[in-house]
């Protein structure tokens, strides 16, 4: 009798600890959720417990009715606020508390296209830069910053951005987020820079043959009536050398920035490439700074004709053949070659045999006065601006071009043009 009082007892005891083990499990579970504190609650805690629970739990339950409602009406706000802002073209960038993004519009994604899915992330694994990071920090804390840019280096590439914030409260009312509104100047400031740049060099170049001038012009007015004659005329084909250079940089500018405009007026003319060719050819090999060079045309006739504009086009072969009579030293060879591709396009090329263009100058002769030997360059009367000029109007043609080349084995620049756009160039009949 004994052993089924206590087997009962102990079975009796084993359902409330098991009933109160449920409960503490659940209440576990809720405490969880509660803490983790944002976002929708899964299950509201069922009354099925002991009965002095029963009021807390109903509490509890209001609780999370509550916190439901809050967590739905704050993704709504957003998905709102996500589908107005969604397609604007400024960046915009929301923040939480902890850093947490919770919006990002397209605009931003193509700011940052490396990071996929901006929503969910921490900032800081975006941008890493400590000023932004402070900036986002003060404007959370309600300072009035004004607009300010910041430089975002991500492994090689920087990027420069413009921003403005304002503090804004989170869509359940309980805590302080930040807005940004946010713009790419990485272009803009490239090009800013570009112009710097270019109205240092142009302003450089310009001064150092226009000082020559001044200075030797200064000591003819003083000394001329005394000075023997030699040395007069010496002075004077000094100042016509350097007058003829400015001469030559301002009209090099002036072309550049010609090709340049919206309107560098070009007439597309059906040309026969391979007669074209040997007419630069004569007339260079009867030049006297071509009389030590050979120059050569290696083209078919089948190559047949170009729709390029007659001026411009004789302008980069003569900036290429120049280039290929003034680096390469005498008895050097040159070719004009021109060849139809399998792909349809029209390949050119000046080739030479001269010393070649170190590779590490390869990928910058194109720019705007640059020069591998600028001593070299000046010497022969170079302005540094003639590739450039051929590059622009290789584009107006709707073509590229490059340089290969080869320490001590000749220089060989390239162009590809289009058989039909933009300069509509077609095949011999
Ligand atoms: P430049 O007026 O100085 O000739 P370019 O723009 O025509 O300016 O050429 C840029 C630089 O490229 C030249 O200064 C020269 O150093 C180099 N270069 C161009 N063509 C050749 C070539 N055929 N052989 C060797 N170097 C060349």
């Amino acid at each position: 009798m004994i052993f089924v009082s206590l087997a009962i007892l102990a079975t009796a005891l084993l359902v409330a600890l098991r009933v109160l083990w449920k409960q503490n499990r659940r209440l576990t579970a809720l405490h969880e959720a509660i803490k983790a504190g944002q976002g929708h609650l899964q299950s509201e805690v069922t009354t099925d417990i002991l009965p002095a629970w029963r009021p807390l739990i109903a509490s509890v339950n209001t609780l999370i009715a509550e916190n439901n409602r809050l967590a739905l009406h704050s993704t709504d706000k957003l998905a709102q606020l996500e589908a107005t802002l969604g397609n604007l073209r400024e960046a915009v960038l929301i923040v939480d508390e902890a850093n947490y993004i919770h919006l990002a519009n397209r605009a931003l994604r193509d700011i940052f296209p490396t990071a996929r899915n901006l929503v969910n992330l921490r900032l800081e694994l975006i941008i890493r830069s400590a000023a932004f990071l402070d900036y986002v920090r003060n404007t959370r804390a309600g300072q009035l910053l004004p607009r300010q840019e910041f430089e975002i280096t991500e492994g090689q590439s920087t990027q420069c951005i413009e921003v403005s914030g304002a503090p804004i409260t989170s869509p359940d009312g309980k805590t302080q987020w930040a807005l940004f509104v946010i713009h790419d100047m990485t272009q803009q400031r490239k090009l800013e820079r570009l112009r710097r740049d270019f109205v240092a060099n142009a302003s450089h170049e310009l001064r150092t043959p226009l000082s020559m001038i001044k200075g030797y012009v200064e000591t003819l007015v003083d000394g001329h009536q005394t000075m023997p004659t030699e040395e007069r005329d010496r002075f004077l084909k000094t100042i016509q050398r350097h007058s003829d250079r400015l001469h030559d940089i301002i009209q090099d500018l002036l072309t550049l920035s010609r090709l340049e405009s919206a309107t560098p007026g070009v007439n597309f003319e059906p040309l026969e490439l391979a007669a074209l060719l040997e007419a630069f050819s004569d007339e260079y090999r009867r030049r006297p700074n071509a009389q030590e060079h050979t120059i050569a045309v290696v083209a078919s006739l089948s190559v047949g004709i170009i729709h390029a504009d007659p001026v411009k086009f004789s302008q980069i072969f003569s900036n290429l053949i120049d280039n290929a009579l003034k680096y390469t030293p005498k008895g050097s060879h040159i070719e004009l070659r021109a060849r139809e591709l399998d792909s349809g396009e029209l390949e050119l090329e000046v080739r030479d045999n001269g010393p070649g263009i170190p590779a590490e100058d390869l990928p910058h002769i194109f720019e705007r006065f640059y020069r591998v030997d600028k001593g070299r360059s000046r010497e022969t009367g170079g302005t540094g601006l003639g590739l450039s000029i051929v590059k622009h109007i290789v584009q107006l043609h709707g073509g590229r071009v490059w340089a290969e080349s080869e320490a001590g084995q000749g220089t060989s620049i390239r162009m590809r043009f289009p058989r039909n756009s933009p300069a509509e160039n077609v095949r011999p009949a």
